[in-house]
């Protein structure tokens, strides 16, 4: 009747027909026999092959029936190894036989359980398919102990996925010298080979230590770890450049054991001068790994452009050099550096800063102080409306006096502007002005802005200068005048 499959599994098989089940026994050693029982007889078990005595027989009906969970003593599988136009695939499956049809003919079919594969284009880590409820409800004895069968059907499947691409490798990945990942781990083997599948112009082993996420670089054919770092650095060829870069580079790969090439492909992108820029590549590869990552730097490119804008690129340097470098505060300026990316990593927003930026002695503690206010003059200006109310009596105040002229802020923007020109606190005022809580009043002379007095009660509390200096007692006689003349009765 049926030719013997490979699989070392034994199976019965049960046909019922009128009053009589035929129950075909398929053995491991390739013995079959049948037995057929009445419908009132009982059951003869234990049955036992004639041949090599086994007593174990998987029921193929309740085998592929799915109810439930299920220990099985023991089971065996096959596993094929195969590869399409796309991937490499390690297949394990059984072959159960079955019934088919009315005419009671028994035959094999082949169900696959689990199987893994890799892209040729290493565009997905391995995955592993579950095909079939057995992989994942079915339970195994092994050593006295019960085990998913999911469990021991990934055992070596992966180190067998490895071993079979290698020895069907693509153009790509025909330089491997496997001696040099002999020690990685599987997971790592497989990362390997799936980076460089992903990466068909790195045909370079180091390469596979380059943390460069994000960064695209395009090239026409493959490259040397040299040239793909003079195209990191925007192919600048100055000699100390090449000389620093390279020593940087192989101090970062000894210390770090990795290639994190943000750094150097951000600043070679934003500082032009070049013994600046070649300070940068020798920074201390801890700094130059944490500086920048995939999310960030490209928003740091575009800080770094902003702030060329107000800065020598000399001070703009000086920021990592000497500010983070030699921070001794438990790297808190690291990380103040992390969180100004952060911020405006999300909000994309830096090139419209020009209006509310003022331009501070450049540290990170500043810059970060200034992003942060920046934020919150946004975010108040959101809440709040942008112009102010003010009462007759205030605006009829607005007047020249003494060869000074007296202004009120009329809109938000104005006050935040009169803010920037004074360096002082006015902006915080806003809240209050809105709420007639407080009373400001700019005063110009020829034009240009020069004090700023708040005003309670009609009488002016507070008078300050540029960076709230003190007044001189000809400015402050002239602003009592003022006061008396247009708030006088009042009081
Ligand atoms: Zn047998």
């Amino acid at each position: 009747m049926l030719s013997r499959c490979k699989d070392q599994n034994s199976w019965v098989v049960s046909l019922q027909r009128d009053n009589i089940t035929t129950h075909h026994y398929m053995c491991q050693c390739a013995y079959t026999f049948t037995l057929q029982i009445q419908r009132d007889e009982a059951e003869k078990f234990p049955v036992v092959c004639p041949m090599c005595g086994n007593d174990y027989f998987l029921d193929s009906e309740a085998f592929t029936a799915n109810n439930g969970v299920i220990v099985y003593k023991c089971f065996q599988w096959e596993t094929e190894e195969y590869q399409t136009e796309d991937s490499w695939c390690i297949t394990r499956f059984i072959t159960i036989p079955k019934v088919s049809g009315s005419g009671g003919r028994v035959r094999w079919v082949k169900e696959r359980l689990m199987t893994v594969k890799l892209n040729k284009d290493g565009s997905k880590e391995p995955t592993i398919h579950k095909y079939s409820h057995i992989a994942s409800k079915y339970y195994l004895v092994q050593e006295n102990r019960v085990v998913p069968l999911h469990k021991v059907l990934r055992i070596g499947i992966k180190e067998r996925l490895y071993r079979y691409i290698l020895k069907h490798p693509t153009e790509t990945i025909m330089w491997f010298n496997k001696s040099k990942i002999a020690t990685f781990s599987i997971k790592e083997k497989l990362r390997y080979v799936q980076f460089f599948l992903a990466h068909p112009m790195f045909q370079w082993h180091s390469f596979f230590f380059w943390k460069m996420e994000g960064v695209c670089l395009d090239f026409p054919k493959p490259v040397t770890p040299k040239e793909a770092l003079h195209s990191i650095t925007n192919g600048r060829k100055e000699k100390i450049l090449r000389k620093n870069l390279y020593q940087g580079y192989a101090d970062m790969m000894q210390q770090t054991g990795y290639y994190y090439p943000y750094s150097d492909y951000v600043f070679s992108r934003t500082i032009d001068n070049v013994d600046l820029l070649a300070k940068l590549f020798l920074l201390p590869p801890a700094i130059k790994q944490a500086l920048f990552e995939a999310d960030t730097y490209s928003t740091a490119m575009v800080l770094i452009r902003f702030l060329k804008r107000y800065y020598s690129q000399k001070q703009i340097v000086k920021l990592f050099v000497h500010d983070i470098q030699d921070d001794t505060s438990q790297d808190s300026n690291m990380r103040l550096f992390e969180d100004c990316l952060r911020m405006l990593q999300v909000r994309r927003d830096i090139n419209t800063f020009e209006r509310e930026f003022t331009k501070v002695k450049l540290t990170v503690q500043n810059l970060h102080d200034e992003i942060v206010r920046v934020y919150q003059i946004r975010s108040y200006r959101k809440a709040t409306k942008e112009k102010f109310d003010y009462e007759p009596i205030y605006l009829s105040a607005c007047q020249h006096y003494g060869g000074l002229e007296f202004r009120l802020p009329l809109t938000v923007r104005e006050l935040d502007a009169w803010s920037k020109t004074l360096h002082n606190c006015m902006f915080s005022y806003a809240k209050r002005i809105h709420q007639r809580q407080a009373i400001i009043y700019g005063i110009f002379q020829e034009g240009e802005l020069k004090y700023a007095i708040e005003l309670r009660c009609f009488k002016v509390v507070q008078a300050k200068g540029i960076a709230n200096a003190v007044l001189s007692e000809t400015v402050m006689e002239i602003i009592g005048g003022w006061e008396s003349q247009y708030f006088g009765i009042y009081r």
